[in-house]
């Protein structure tokens, strides 16, 4: 039971850098993050997932520049939703590692001293992040092994939460907006909003992902905690839409 519970704290902290750093504020430019922030999310997303920015938003972005065509590096309308549920990690790895993706999307993000020192290299960062949560539980009298057993979990849980967004959020839920992702508020409970995918590419450059009116979006009361604490700025935050 502890090691779920710990498990779930990681991966709601990585899916948190995840959707409000890698996502909305690099991908997107929705916000502006002051650099006492982007350091934690930096150190946060190399233990926690040991993806790098600068892949993670090119290969977003080229999704978002060719939705659920043979280009998407992860579309369920065309590779299946099998395939991109069980097996995003490996489509995820494929794009990443086309440098003609990295000049293409990502030239606004070089890498920088820091990802050659250690962001760049993700076995020592998830490496760091597993002995960090081991000596979690081990300072809480739960032992090492549990730790290890969160951290496991933690991976397995964060895959496929982020393949859900790329598989069901394209495939299951509601499409109040004229494009082929769709909308659901359970996933977006657990994926920090990420949920609201027909809404998003409706509005890529919104900080806010629930549009119509019930919806919550858990990765926005974060962006507006850091904005209440001027460590975010948010580019615009009335989106005008009309539900088809
Ligand atoms: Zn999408
Ligand atoms: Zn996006």
């Amino acid at each position: 039971m502890a090691a779920i519970l710990a498990a779930f704290v990681a991966t709601q902290l990585a899916i948190a850098v995840t959707t409000v750093y890698l996502h909305r504020a690099l991908a997107h430019r929705a916000l502006t993050v002051a650099p006492a922030v982007a350091l934690p999310f930096r150190v946060i997303c190399w233990m926690t997932t040991g993806q790098r920015p600068r892949e993670w938003v090119a290969v977003h972005r080229k999704h978002h520049a060719a939705t659920d065509t043979p280009e998407d590096p992860h579309s369920p309308a065309q590779l299946g939703f099998w395939k991109v549920q069980l097996g995003n990690v490996g489509l995820y790895k494929s794009a990443a590692a086309d440098p003609t993706n990295l000049r293409k999307y990502a030239r606004d993000i070089p890498s920088d001293n820091l990802d050659r020192l250690l962001f760049d290299h993700a076995l020592l960062g998830l490496g760091v992040g597993i002995v960090i949560m081991m000596m979690f539980t081990w300072a809480l009298g739960l032992g090492l092994l549990t730790g290890l057993i969160a951290a496991l979990l933690h991976a397995g849980l964060y895959v496929m939460l982020a393949a859900s967004v790329n598989a069901v959020g394209h495939t299951f839920g509601k499409r109040p907006h004229a494009n082929s992702a769709t909308n659901g508020q359970l996933l977006a409970f657990v994926t920090g909003g990420e949920g609201f995918h027909n809404n998003h590419h409706a509005a890529p450059t919104s900080a806010r992902f629930s549009l119509q009116r019930g919806e919550i979006d858990p990765g926005w009361w974060l962006v507006q905690a850091l904005t209440k604490l001027k460590l975010a700025r948010v580019r615009h935050d009335e989106v005008h839409l009309k539900a088809a």
